[in-house]
């Protein structure tokens, strides 16, 4: 039987690059994302017996509905990987505003913690899953004007080192990735609005160039696999040797 995920945020970037990668490995795949057309498109293009649901990680009931139509489709659910997120306004602090800040913790922190809710409300009875969730180096270093993106990204490496001592006895496995840049739409709308400059970002990584979505994809893969059946509550940075510097 193959094994079966559900990924959140997977009709673009980085969690379409985690799609294509596992669904390459055999396994079945709900694609969980806003924006229902694209996710249909891409789980149509993985082939037969892939799902996608539409769902906002950060409504309650959403978030249900999505585990229900996974777990009813795939009788189970092995593993899940926290992918979708939103960038920060890069605004500096002083000019940050409330309901914007709360935007971000809502859907970067509080949907993985929705979803991993939901996820460990099915794994846990059957001891036995594996949770991915997507922090960032901003959540790790000091990054200008991340005030809002820095705080949920260290909220979720929080949330994946709790929930790793929490469910490790039952056998689940909980561990974050903790990407650099990613050359990914996201990245690109930063630098054409000025909002980052991507040249200089280059000269501080030591490997000199970013990320390409499948190179968080194979970090997620293994985390996921059975290669990693000793791995838990760990953060795996994928930064280019950012941290190092
Ligand atoms: P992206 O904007 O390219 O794709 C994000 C996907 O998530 C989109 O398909 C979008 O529709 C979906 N989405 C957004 N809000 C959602 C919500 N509330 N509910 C469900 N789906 C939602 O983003 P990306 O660059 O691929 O980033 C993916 C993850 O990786 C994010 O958590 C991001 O913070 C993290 N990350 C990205 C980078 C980078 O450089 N791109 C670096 C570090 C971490």
């Amino acid at each position: 039987m193959s094994p079966s995920a559900l990924i959140t945020g997977a009709a673009d970037g980085i969690g379409w690059a985690i799609a294509r990668t596992l669904a390459a490995t055999g396994w079945r795949l709900a694609l969980v994302d806003l924006d229902e057309g694209a996710a249909a498109a891409r789980a149509a293009e993985l082939g037969a017996g892939h799902l996608a649901v539409r769902a906002d990680v950060s409504v309650e009931e959403d978030v249900a509905e999505a585990m229900r139509r996974a777990v009813a489709a795939f009788g189970g659910l092995d593993a899940v990987v926290n992918n979708a997120g939103i960038a920060d306004t890069h605004l500096p602090t002083v000019e940050q505003d409330a309901a914007r800040f709360r935007k971000i913790l809502d859907v970067d922190l509080t949907g993985v913690f929705l979803v991993s809710r939901e996820a460990a409300r099915v794994m846990l009875p059957r001891r036995s899953g594996s949770i991915v969730n997507l922090s960032s180096i901003a959540g790790i270093t000091g990054l200008p004007r991340r005030n809002a993106y820095g705080a949920a990204k260290a909220g979720v490496v929080a949330l994946t080192r709790s929930m790793a001592c929490e469910f490790g006895p039952a056998g689940i496995r909980v561990n974050a990735v903790a990407p650099g840049y990613v050359e990914t739409a996201l990245v690109k709308a930063l630098e054409r609005d000025g909002r980052i400059d991507l040249g200089r970002i280059r000269r501080r990584i030591p490997l000199g160039f970013l990320a390409q979505p499948d190179d968080i994809a194979q970090a997620v893969a293994f985390l996921v696999s059975p290669a990693a059946r000793y791995v838990t509550g760990t953060v795996l940075s994928v930064d280019g040797g950012w941290q190092a510097f």
